[in-house]
């Protein structure tokens, strides 16, 4: 057998996805047409050559156009059936989903839109092809605390499908440390806490997600790799690092 029939074949759990980050182009112009929305680019080619970025920044800019054609709750299902459709197909079998809730409330949508979207689509994933998953809300970490504390208070009434939260963005500028208070809030509340960390950010910014945040897991940690210390602690605590390779080369 081929190794990569032998990859291909092997049962997966994927527990580094950001679900708005995995619209393809043509949904994207799908969605711009039936909500009629207008977007920056004139063809799904100009969408794809969008995406092949060179930094954090660069991605996150197409990322935040992309979402702009999200508006409704079956928009998000069918965003999320799409994606546990190719991931079906490469045989993952659970999938634990970040979504950044504040990306749409920030542009008018409730809360519920985005949430009760995404949670239709993972039932009918689940129904459908058998992949089982969990939520992960996340904060935007170029906005402030406050707002991450406004998004924790309007999950409430989903706090018992949400199995999560996490902190994505900009990271540059933006230290885990800005968010402690939230993150000691959803801890009491329950919730496992995730961050990213060390993506494009130095070291410092690992030991505060590990010291300040009380992460139970970690997206990225790349730059860990320059504090031998760090990786110590690390490997000491058995800390999974949810590594992205395709961001973590381009970056
Ligand atoms: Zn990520």
């Amino acid at each position: 057998m081929s190794l990569d029939a032998y990859i291909a074949g092997l049962p997966k759990a994927e527990l580094h996805l950001h679900i708005e980050g995995s619209l393809e182009p043509e949904q994207m112009f799908e969605f711009a047409q039936r909500n009629r929305v207008s977007i920056p680019f004139d063809s799904v080619e100009a969408v794809r050559a969008a995406y092949d970025f060179s930094n954090l920044q660069d991605f996150l800019d197409i990322y935040y156009a992309g979402a702009e054609v999200l508006r409704t709750e079956q928009d998000f299902h069918d965003l999320a059936l799409a994606y546990f459709r190719r991931a079906a197909a490469d045989n993952v079998r659970h999938a634990e989903i970040f979504f950044d809730p504040q990306t749409h409330t920030d542009r008018g949508l409730p809360f519920s839109v985005a949430a009760d979207g995404l949670l239709a689509g993972m039932k009918t994933a689940e129904a459908e092809l058998g992949v089982s998953s969990k939520l992960i809300l996340c904060f935007l970490r170029h906005l402030d605390e406050a707002a991450a504390i406004d998004t924790l208070h309007a999950a409430e009434p989903w706090l018992d499908r949400i199995a999560g939260v996490g902190l994505d963005s900009s990271e540059v500028g933006h230290p885990p440390s800005k968010f402690r208070h939230v993150f000691e809030r959803a801890g009491q509340m329950g919730l496992k806490r995730v961050a990213h960390a060390g993506e494009e950010g130095p070291p410092a910014y690992v030991w505060e997600a590990l010291d300040v945040l009380r992460i139970d897991r970690m997206d990225h940690g790349n730059r860990s790799m320059e504090d031998p210390r760090l990786i110590e602690r690390l490997a000491d605590e058995r800390m999974t690092l949810t590594v992205c390779p395709l961001s973590n080369l381009k970056l």
